[in-house]
């Protein structure tokens, strides 16, 4: 088996390491030729692809551990220019003991170990994503009840898998023929099957090979949202908050030139802001979709997090675990139907006594609460440096501070950004990501979403108030201690769009507390009298989700609007149902993050750069729907309500 490696010479690959090998013979008796056959698919996967391109591969089965690790050493070994995507039907549950039996494993697979042995998943519903290598390795899972989702996805999106890889505990009498149809229909044509058993694999593969002659269900893909071309020019990116960053991270890790334009002297100079935010998902009884989305976001912010803090970059924070009580009846009733209505996972939510709150926060709590034991806080702003530096790092980032874009215009060779003074571009992709200024453009002005002011306020740390071991919230919140000082947050005032310090906000942060805490001692010795605050604005939708996506056009809706032919609700209904929304082709929205952007922005800006670069996005068509900016129109239209 051959490999030409970057510099031109053709290495030899027999093998995988002996340590390796000896995993499989070990746990793998039945299955002599496993590990040859393995490789052997393994090389024809990254033969059979273009260099310096993400491979995607599914993998079927339970048992995982040992086939990425081999197939991230194979990568990192021989390919480390190329990028993989592996996607995990299953429990994606990893054991890998190979450390245990070695004393010393070569460098580049302990490497993988420690990556693979630090993953962390949890069982919840859609996909967790998780990125390790700079983004060269990228991993989602799908756990069990979830798969539909990734079907959906395959379905609609122009994306097709390179190989499909099977793993020793799957029963193949249970992969029915829709699922083998999808398999062929949304796989290259020279994708492969890999199972270790040959039986098996004779016998799906004649199933596979029915379908691949038969028609691709890809073709029919009417998603605007999926769509995408020319993905190599630089693209623009208008911001300076969490949501630019981090797309301008998501899109390093593929390698993209960008062009980042920003109104401020430095990024994190807007609601980005802040000293610490909280950090955790946002829950619904139900566990909807935008409960869903929030999980899936918050998972994988954490890891981003602790990804760029291990490789250096210095980003204040503490995964200490959030506790949340109500502040009256009706939220406390709330609170408990989020804990009763699902059975959450561990690492997600518990519902916690009065006492265990007292001693998880180490204040006197004195209330039933729920506790979130993987969340904490961050300072935003050193994420958002940290992010866009690493990007910076990773590609070519040409960054335009002071520049406060005030025209966007579309032109046959593209959309040319324009200052006060100057002009740039045509760039193909203009990602609008400016915080609350995502409206403050000819084309954006009419998306529904509002202005919420929040002042922060920054209160002294004292004998008390230090004992605060996790974040704590309830009608507010309250950070630990962080260079003496807590964060005590936030008003919460629709409209306003200035942003100088109030006294009668700072009092009013106390006193949420105050009722929220009553006549505790520890509350008592809050302290905002030194008048030190921070002042942001929020852009907040009403269903909660971000918007992402493709910029709608409104006047074009409009314009729709005054045509439709039917006047029957069900008719209209339907209409509007199959009629794609007119958009501005590459102007994007990424934004709208509202008060938990922390948690919410980092998985939206990945998805974005998903699908400007034609991957598979780690977010399902609908709840691409759920955080389409068109989305509040297009109900509006299917209900047969006018648009004004
Ligand atoms: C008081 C307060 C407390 C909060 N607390 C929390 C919390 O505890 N947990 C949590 O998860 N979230 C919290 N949030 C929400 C979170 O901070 C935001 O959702 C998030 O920071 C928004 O990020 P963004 O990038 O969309 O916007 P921003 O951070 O506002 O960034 C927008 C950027 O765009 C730039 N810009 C704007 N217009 C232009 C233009 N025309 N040209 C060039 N550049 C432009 C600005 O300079 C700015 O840097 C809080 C927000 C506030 C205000």
């Amino acid at each position: 088996m051959t490999h030409q490696t970057t510099a031109g010479e053709m290495t030899t690959i027999k093998r995988y390491p002996a340590e390796i090998i000896k995993f499989f013979q070990d746990n793998y008796p039945e299955y002599p030729q496993y590990s040859e056959q393995l490789l052997e698919f393994q090389q024809s996967l990254f033969d059979n692809a273009a260099p310096h391109t993400l491979l995607a591969i599914a993998h079927i089965g339970n048992q995982c551990s040992l086939e990425i690790a081999c197939l991230e050493y194979v990568r990192r070994t021989y390919y480390p220019e190329q990028s993989i995507h592996m996607v995990l039907l299953g429990s994606g549950h990893l054991s890998l003991k190979l450390e245990a039996e070695f004393e010393l494993l070569p460098p580049r697979l302990q490497q993988v170990l420690d990556d693979l042995n630090s993953i962390q998943w949890v069982d919840i519903l859609g996909c967790q994503r998780l990125k390790f290598d700079d983004g060269k390795l990228l991993l989602d899972r799908y756990a069990h009840e979830s798969t539909n989702d990734f079907i959906e996805l395959c379905k609609l999106s122009a994306t097709k898998i390179d190989g499909w890889q099977l793993s020793p505990d799957v029963n193949i009498s249970e992969i029915n023929a829709e699922f083998v149809q999808l398999m062929a229909s949304s796989c290259q044509p020279y994708a492969n099957i890999f199972l270790p058993n040959q039986t098996d694999k004779t016998l799906l593969q004649s199933r596979y090979l029915q379908f691949m002659t038969g028609n691709s269900i890809n073709e029919n893909s009417t998603s605007t949202h999926l769509q995408n071309a020319d993905i190599e020019s630089s693209i623009a990116i208008i911001g300076g908050g969490l949501a630019s960053v981090n797309l301008a991270l998501s899109l390093a890790e593929r390698g993209k030139p960008i062009e980042f334009f920003c109104k401020d002297n430095s990024v994190a100079q807007g609601a980005s802001g802040n000293k610490q935010g909280g950090l955790y998902p946002l829950l619904t009884p139900e566990n909807d979709l935008l409960s869903q989305y929030f999980q899936q976001a918050f998972l994988f912010c954490r890891q981003r997090i602790s990804s760029l803090h291990q490789q250096g970059f210095s980003i204040a924070h503490d995964f200490c675990g959030v506790v949340q009580s109500g502040h009256e009846e009706r939220s406390t009733a709330r609170l408990q139907k989020i804990v009763n209505g699902n059975d959450w996972p561990q690492q997600i939510l518990q519902s916690i006594s009065a006492d265990k709150a007292n001693e998880i926060s180490g204040v006197s709590i004195d209330k039933d609460s729920l506790y979130y034991p993987l969340a904490g806080w961050v300072c935003p702003a050193d994420f958002a440096r940290a992010a866009l530096n690493k990007a910076s790092v990773l590609t070519e980032v040409n960054t335009h501070f002071n520049t406060q874009i005030v025209k966007l215009e579309q032109t046959p060779q593209g959309w040319i950004l324009h200052s006060d003074n100057q002009s740039y571009g045509p760039y193909q992709k203009v990602i609008n990501a400016s915080g609350y200024g995502l409206t403050g453009f000819e084309q954006t002005r009419h998306l529904p979403a509002s202005l919420f002011r929040g002042q922060v306020s920054h209160i002294p740390s004292n004998n008390e108030l230090s004992k605060l071991k996790t974040v704590i919230c309830a009608h507010g919140y309250l950070t630990p201690s962080h260079n003496q000082h807590h964060c005590l947050g936030a008003s919460y005032i629709k409209g306003a769009e200035n942003i100088h310090y109030s006294e009668l906000e700072q009092q009013q942060n106390k006193q949420r507390m105050e009722e929220s805490y009553p006549d505790r001692e520890w509350v008592n010795s809050i302290d905002v009298s030194e008048q030190d605050a921070r002042v942001g604005v929020r852009l907040v939708t009403r269903d909660h989700f971000p918007m992402l996506g493709l910029a709608p056009n409104f006047e074009a809706i409009q314009q729709l609007e005054a045509e439709q032919p039917f006047k029957r609700k069900q008719q209209v209904a339907d209409y509007w149902q199959n009629m794609p929304l007119p958009v501005f082709n590459g102007l994007y929205i990424l934004g709208a993050l509202g008060s938990r952007g922390l948690c919410s922005g980092p998985l939206a800006a990945e998805a974005l750069a998903a699908v400007l670069c034609n991957e598979l996005p780690p977010v399902s068509p609908t709840l691409f729907e759920k955080v389409n900016p068109n989305r509040l129109w297009k109900r509006k239209l299917i209900k047969g309500r006018p648009l004004n």
